[in-house]
């Protein structure tokens, strides 16, 4: 399944199903410690969870697809778009401008699905301070910085000047790695999958987020028990 089949502008489909509010994903990391892989995995096992696309003023990679990974768009719209109040949070990375447009995310959580994010600690800190009851934030750590780098450079797609200034503001990044609810240190791509999905599955069974379960105890106890069973 490729990454841009479920994101939050397509979610009119699944509508029916609000007697959940859904939560809110949120999965932070240095560049290059594996977060999107683990985010696109999750997406295509799941699907009861959307991916928010972001705009960014950052170019396109050859890789990417306009719509599918970002919006791209230039300073001007997006200055137009935060100064409307479009966006949920929005934040300065790596010299370019990232930012959450709030309709789809909105019109998403209130369909009853998840709704998950690839956004830095800046972005994380803006929602956790907009909608912390919907909030799930999960920090994702590379096992070494030698590590680290070595990712940047397989994924070959940035410049070399671009590599290192991500790689410079790695250390910054993880800096922040305690306002984070989880934490995983990815080692093993499978394994981090299972734990990322774990997080996941557990948050979901929350009392406080699954509202319906007030209406099935109470059927649960109003059944009348049949004999002979
Ligand atoms: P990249 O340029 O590698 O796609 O993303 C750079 C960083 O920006 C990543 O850490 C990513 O999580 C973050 N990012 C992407 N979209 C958003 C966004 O909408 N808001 C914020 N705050 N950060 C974002």
């Amino acid at each position: 399944t490729p990454i841009g089949t479920r994101t939050t502008a397509a979610v009119t489909a699944a509508s029916a199903k609000s007697e959940r509010r859904g939560l809110m994903l949120v999965l932070s990391s240095p560049s290059g410690a594996g977060k999107s892989t683990i985010a696109r995995h999750l997406m295509e096992q799941d699907k009861d969870i959307v991916l928010s696309v972001s705009v960014t003023t950052r170019g396109r990679r050859p890789s990417e697809i306009e719509g599918v990974h970002y919006h791209f768009i230039d300073q001007e719209t997006f200055d137009r778009m935060r100064d409307h109040g479009d966006l949920l949070e929005w934040a300065q990375v790596h010299g370019n401008c990232y930012g959450t447009p709030k309709a789809p995310v909105e019109k998403a959580l209130s369909s009853g699905l998840d709704v998950l994010f690839d956004i830095d600690w800046q972005g994380a800190d803006q929602v956790a301070k907009a909608m912390p009851q919907d909030l799930v934030r999960i920090f994702v750590l590379p096992p070494t910085m030698t590590e680290l780098a070595a990712r940047l450079e397989r994924r070959a797609e940035d410049k070399p000047d671009v590599i290192a200034r991500r790689l410079a503001n790695a250390r910054g990044e993880i800096s922040h790695w305690r306002d984070y609810d989880y934490v995983i240190i990815n080692k093993d791509l499978q394994t981090s999958l299972q734990k990322a999905q774990a997080i996941l599955y557990a948050e979901r069974m929350k009392r406080a987020r699954t509202t319906w379960l007030e209406a099935f105890v109470e059927e649960l106890l109003s059944e009348e028990i049949e004999s002979g069973g």
